[in-house]
């Protein structure tokens, strides 16, 4: 049997409770999936776990499904926030769905000095690809992708009691063990395909929070290092365990 098609909706879930569809997700489910009435579907909002729903009322332009009984309780994932800077449309895309899959409680696309023209990023695009991830890999929550930040006011804000990982490429080739200070609430910071300016570098070397952190002896992309990062912060301290 093919697996239930999962749905992210902004709208509470428990026994009994309708969900009304927007047009664009009735045409995903009877469009492209063809579902009718009395198809089964699991919806997730973030909050309330993951549900069984039923399809009452199938229309071209909306519809209403009911939930009859939760299968998953909601599971959230670590305190790990994941900044970056945003590379090519397709690359940054894919850090955003692979950062949900990997289990990242919040991402935090900034703009560091040598961040390609922001402008041509679609930044609206990211928290539905973040939505995407979440629905495909089984996940109950649905991380915040925040707008384009600057990364030095990002970091003259910083939150007291969240250490920093900071990914330095100039660490290349060091120990790629973890310090423990980095367990959660951790976030972790990777750099775009220029790299970070000595003005940067400077700036988080002094910051009481940041401790810079190698990734292994080869330089990797902006998207490969966001992958890695997580993975061994995951291995680490995270959900993995
Ligand atoms: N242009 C830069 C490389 C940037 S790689 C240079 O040639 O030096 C993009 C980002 O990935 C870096 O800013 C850093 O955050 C991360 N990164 C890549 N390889 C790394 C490594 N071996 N150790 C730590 N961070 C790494």
């Amino acid at each position: 049997m093919a697996s239930k098609v999962r749905l992210y909706v902004e709208h509470p879930l428990g026994e009994g409770q309708s969900v009304p569809l927007s047009r664009e997700q009735a045409h995903y489910l009877f469009g492209v999936m063809r579902l009718a009435a009395g198809d089964v579907v699991s919806l997730i909002n973030s909050v309330d776990g993951e549900w069984d729903a039923e399809v009452v009322e199938a229309g071209k332009k909306g519809g209403v499904l009911v939930c009859s009984a939760q299968t998953a309780p909601l599971q959230m994932p670590p305190d790990l926030w994941l900044l970056f800077a945003p590379i090519r449309k397709e690359r940054t895309a894919f850090i955003v769905e692979k950062a949900v899959e990997m289990g990242a409680a919040r991402i935090m696309p900034v703009q560091s000095a040598y961040t390609q023209s922001a402008n041509r990023i679609r930044m609206d695009k990211l928290q539905a690809h973040a939505v995407e991830a979440a629905e495909q890999c089984g996940g109950t929550y649905v991380p915040p992708v925040d707008d384009l930040a600057k990364l030095e006011r990002v970091l003259a804000e910083w939150p007291a009691g969240r250490h920093l990982m900071f990914c330095d490429e100039g660490m290349a080739g060091r120990s790629a063990a973890l310090p423990s200070v980095l367990a959660a609430p951790c976030a972790i910071l990777i750099g775009p395909e220029g790299g970070f300016s000595p003005a940067e570098r400077e700036m988080l070397q002094t910051a009481t929070f940041a401790h810079a952190v190698s990734l292994g002896p080869r330089i990797l992309r902006a998207d490969t290092a966001a992958v890695a990062a997580l993975t061994l912060w995951q291995q680490a301290f995270g959900d993995w365990q």
